[in-house]
């Protein structure tokens, strides 16, 4: 393998805790702590081990989003990523984003950069998705590996253990592949501050969709987005059967 692109999203950082907009047409972002989105940089980590494994030569950071996507893609660059490529799409066309978009600019990149691999986050932590994988697999014809909790050369291409419901699935897949990265694959590095500094010297070409040829145009509306609802204050009872006798009497048991 001599190439790996890997997806990296500017999220709100996990620890913010989100507030919805007035107007319920999203969430509020100005003001608002981002980061690179956690999936990801377990997927930045993996292609990183795997250069230092001498298993790729070069791996190549993508960020869709704003002017500040761009410093999400120095965070990579200073977790050991080669270079960087920022596709700019910002305000309404970015708030109406869907993975779709993203794959068609992921699944493009490959082509144009010769890559043997796409690695992703399993989903992005702000809408929850889950598809870009799966889609960038679909628009390329390559196989998929989803929810990887490890990933070993092997012969044929590669080795992968997937997380799925009651236990771990081992299969093999050949390269080109699009794999996705889960929370147990490994422990991303910190970025340490010489190659913060190292980082800044990369490379981070700046491109747009349009210029990719893939067209962004919104095919979802917000209808509204609201605030989970708050939950009922709780009630201290002092022993079982004063609780089993509440539960009867509100009906939850019989
Ligand atoms: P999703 O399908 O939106 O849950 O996202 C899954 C993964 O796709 C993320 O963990 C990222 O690796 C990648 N991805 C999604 N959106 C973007 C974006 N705007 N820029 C770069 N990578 C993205």
């Amino acid at each position: 393998m001599s190439r790996v692109l890997v997806g990296v999203k500017r999220v709100i950082d996990y620890a913010v805790k989100v507030r919805v907009k007035p107007d319920k047409t999203g969430v509020v972002t100005e003001g608002v702590k981002h980061s690179m989105n956690p999936f990801d940089e377990i997927a930045v980590e993996e292609a990183v081990k795997m250069k230092e494994k001498k298993l790729v030569s070069e791996i190549i950071a993508v960020s869709v989003g704003p002017t500040q996507s761009q410093e999400t893609i120095r965070t990579a660059l200073a977790m050991g990523v080669d270079r960087g490529i920022h596709v700019e799409v910002s305000g309404k066309e970015y708030e109406l984003l869907q993975p779709l978009h993203v794959s068609k600019i992921l699944a493009k990149l490959a082509q144009e950069e010769k890559v043997d691999l796409v690695l992703v986050g399993k989903q992005a932590i702000d809408d929850d998705s889950n598809q870009t994988a799966q889609m960038t697999a679909a628009l390329l014809d390559w196989p998929q590996g989803t929810f990887c909790s490890k990933i070993e050369k092997s012969e044929a291409g590669l080795t992968i253990t997937r997380e799925v419901d009651g236990g771990l699935e081992n299969i093999k897949t050949k390269v080109p592949a699009v794999l996705s990265a889960d929370l147990r694959l490994n422990t991303p590095r910190y970025a340490t501050l010489p190659n913060i500094m190292k980082a800044k010297k990369k490379p981070i070409k700046k491109t747009t969709a349009k210029d990719l040829g893939v067209d962004t145009s919104p095919r979802i509306q917000i209808v509204s987005v609201e605030d989970p609802p708050t939950r009922e204050a709780g009630a201290i009872v002092p022993d079982v059967d004063t609780l089993i006798s509440k539960l009867k009497e509100l009906g939850h048991i019989k």
